[in-house]
């Protein structure tokens, strides 16, 4: 746009627990083309406060924040359950909608949500993958893509988080957090999952009881290609994401940001992001921007509704292996032409 002054996108935000009040700084804060105009959340004490903060206006439901006219598009950062019913209110309403992970936590409230965008036969629905924005692993894509490496073998991943929350159950690390390895898996490979198989050994004597933690997943991509991914939420030591793809003729390997080098106690080394905050807010920041971005020119080419159900069947395949101990196929339905 030349000489020509962008009007703001009006964003509302869906859900102000850890992750919507992250998004909604990051909008107030850094992101150039938007804004925080309306949020709502169950919780009606800390919704005016966070309302109050990002001096937007704090709404009574998720309907009317969807169907106000001052809202443009809509961020979706509530509990993972209800983000179909969500969506396809948006998607009612033909509103862009960045989704935060899950799409949905079952196959079939994605499928609804595909089956609705498919029949207005333009993408209107962004899923909060935001891995495939972290300069490190856009990195690695781009070796993959050059063929650099050769043939894509095997990959090697592990995702330590430093202590899981109360509550948090052996089939929500799979769901939870091995779901972001299921879809940037998928992206860095360009071929979906077609089985997983999860197992566990020893646990670790400062996870909860209960917990089986660590986890070992093994993905096996449609091609054969063969991706193992270590789940650990206790790890105690810091936020730690790795990711080794073995090539025919070669490897590349995830670089972590370093974000000090640090020289005490007779160790010189690297200190490791605190959390997931930390590691990725470059990450958001780039979703966000380019999602931004995006609607001005009436596009949305992010992670798709596709990419969320694909994911949601790994992950609830996963679960139905960590149950019932065995290797577990992924069926995907047909894919739609909108997402080819
Ligand atoms: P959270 O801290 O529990 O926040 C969710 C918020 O939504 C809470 O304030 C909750 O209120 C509220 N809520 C409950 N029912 C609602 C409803 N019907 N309408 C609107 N809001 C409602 O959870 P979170 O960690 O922010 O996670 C939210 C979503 O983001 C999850 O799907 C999660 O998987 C995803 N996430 C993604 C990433 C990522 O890296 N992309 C990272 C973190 C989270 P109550 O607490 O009163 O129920």
């Amino acid at each position: 746009m030349t000489g020509e002054r962008r009007a703001l996108l009006n964003i509302g935000v869906i859900g102000t627990g850890s992750i919507g009040v992250d998004h909604i700084r990051r909008v107030s804060g850094s992101i150039a083309g938007a804004r925080v105009a309306a949020v709502f959340d169950v919780d009606a004490e800390r919704v005016r406060a966070v309302a109050h903060e990002a001096d937007a206006r704090a709404l009574d439901d998720a309907v009317t924040l969807i169907t106000d006219d001052d809202v443009d598009a809509v961020l979706v950062a509530s509990p993972g359950p209800l983000h179909p019913e969500q969506v396809l209110a948006c998607l009612d309403v033909g509103k862009p909608v960045l989704c935060e992970k899950p799409l949905g936590t079952t196959v079939e409230g994605c499928l609804r949500v595909i089956e609705a965008e498919v029949s207005l036969g333009r993408r209107l629905v962004q899923v909060g993958f935001m891995r495939r924005y972290d300069h490190g692993y856009r990195r690695v894509k781009q070796v993959l893509d050059s063929g650099q490496v050769g043939d894509v073998l095997m990959v090697h991943a592990v995702h330590r988080n430093p202590e899981a929350p109360d509550g948090f159950t052996s089939d929500m690390s799979l769901t939870d957090s091995v779901v972001h390895e299921m879809d940037t898996m998928r992206w860095l490979l360009g071929e979906e999952i077609s089985a997983v198989t999860v197992v566990h050994g020893r646990s670790s004597p400062l996870s909860a009881v209960g917990l089986q933690d660590p986890q070992l997943v093994l993905l096996e991509t449609v091609s054969g290609v063969l991706v193992d991914v270590e789940s650990f939420v206790n790890c105690q030591y810091g936020y730690d994401v790795g990711c080794e793809v073995v090539g025919s003729t070669g490897t590349v390997s995830l670089d972590t940001p370093t974000y000090a080098a640090v020289t005490g106690s007779g160790v010189r080394g690297r200190s490791v992001p605190a959390d997931w905050q930390e590691r990725f807010c470059d990450a958001y920041r780039a979703e966000l921007q380019e999602w931004v971005d995006g609607i001005a020119v009436g596009d949305v080419t992010g992670p798709s509704a596709w990419d969320g159900y694909a994911a949601t069947a790994v992950a609830v395949a996963a679960v139905e292996s960590q149950s019932s101990l065995t290797r577990a196929e992924v069926k995907l339905a047909d894919k739609p032409a909108l997402y080819v």
